[in-house]
């Protein structure tokens, strides 16, 4: 299968290695990396292209906005990444993304409830949010099977359509 004729996944930088966490980190995440062979992978960092800086204060959602750990309010940083991150998925057409667990940008489904206290409410990221509400499905890490099934699921009806 020639590259360009391979699906495309969003997924999160620091998942594929990228050093753009806020301490400075990023991990390969060996899942992700054996996506590599079925698809073109698309890796954004929504907290980078909002103008944040790594490293940076650590943030989380609390309601509508996105505080730091110092009160700093991020929140238009946030939405701004995650607009950029919606608009590479759509010029790629990627109709799924992989992307970091409990994250206040990337996470899905879990995420922080704003109090830096660790504790985990449901709830998805800036990111997150707002490419599921335009019809992309998203997935944390520890949920790529899930992916491939649908997406296998998906292409399977379009075949016999
Ligand atoms: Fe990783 Fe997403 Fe945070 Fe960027 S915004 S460091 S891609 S979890």
């Amino acid at each position: 299968m020639a590259i360009s004729e391979k699906p495309a996944l969003l997924v999160s930088a620091c998942l594929l290695g990228s050093l753009c966490r806020y301490n400075g980190k990023g991990e390969l995440h060996e899942g992700v990396q054996g996506l590599m062979s079925r698809y073109t992978l698309v890796p954004v960092c929504p907290e980078i292209y909002g103008g944040l800086p790594t490293p940076r204060v650590p943030a989380e959602r609390k309601g509508d906005r996105v505080l730091g750990k110092n009160g700093e309010d991020v929140t238009a940083q946030y939405e701004k990444g995650a607009r950029e991150a919606l608009r590479l998925a759509q010029l790629y057409h990627c109709r799924g993304a992989v992307l970091k667990e409990r994250s206040p940008s990337c996470g899905s489904g879990q995420i922080y409830d704003g109090s830096h206290t660790r504790t985990l409410v449901s709830g998805d990221g800036v990111t997150a949010e707002l490419l599921k509400a335009h019809g992309i499905l998203v997935f944390g890490e520890s949920e790529i099977y899930k992916l491939e099934k649908l997406i296998d699921d998906m292409e399977r009806m379009c075949y016999t359509i």
